[in-house]
């Protein structure tokens, strides 16, 4: 099966095609430029799976429905923050991927919050649209509890103020294998092998 991913972001496609292919060995991923998509999608949704699903019917109809749609759709949600910066996570701070701007600003909002009530959770929502039109959208989540001092060099965005208790370790002090088997990610595409196994 032939999947355009809403993504032109080699490393994603690549982890996520990594993580469907040890269930679902056939499986293709193609990105919007192995389709010639040359625009931007805008994501104007207010959930993770209304952007999640106007990306992937994007990639669906850029290829004209001859192949399925997919598109993930990410962030973290602190809890004493109300959920924030949730569907804003790229861009807590102001400037669209500025990682460094993002995590001074939580770590700002969060000052004198006792760590017992620094629960977060990252979440991924993936929308798959199939040639037929039928829409599916899976989430996975992961909790973790935000700390003030950064530890690790891995991962990328909030990773390494994000503390997974049952590891005792930052997310960026995980490995990627360690990483994708319990996280928001990982769940989700896990999620949707299980489901494209069924189709
Ligand atoms: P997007 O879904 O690729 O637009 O990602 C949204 C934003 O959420 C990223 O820019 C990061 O700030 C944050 N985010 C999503 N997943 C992760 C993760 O696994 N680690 C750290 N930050 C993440």
């Amino acid at each position: 099966m032939e999947i355009v991913l809403a993504s032109r972001n080699r490393g994603k496609i690549a982890e996520v095609e990594a993580i469907l292919r040890t269930h679902l060995p056939a499986v293709k991923l193609l990105s919007l430029d192995d389709i010639g998509f040359v625009g931007d999608i805008e994501e104007n949704g207010e959930t993770y799976e209304e952007n999640a699903l106007i990306k992937a019917r994007a990639a669906a109809e850029a290829c004209g429905y001859r192949y399925a749609g997919l598109a993930d759709d990410s962030g973290l949600s602190v809890d004493a923050l109300g959920g924030a910066p949730g569907v804003y996570s790229a861009r807590y701070a102001g400037e669209h991927g500025d990682d460094a701007a993002n995590n001074a600003l939580l770590v700002r909002n969060l000052a004198g919050i006792p760590p017992a009530e620094r629960t977060a959770r990252f979440v991924c929502t993936l929308a798959l649209v199939l040639p037929d039109g039928r829409t599916f959208t899976l989430r996975g989540e992961t909790v973790g509890r935000i700390i003030d001092t950064p530890r690790g060099s891995g991962g990328f965005g909030y990773d390494p103020y994000f503390y997974y208790e049952p590891y005792g370790k930052t997310f960026a002090e995980l490995t990627a294998a360690e990483k994708n088997a319990i996280s928001h990610r990982g769940k989700a595409v896990e999620q949707l092998a299980d489901l494209l196994a069924t189709l």
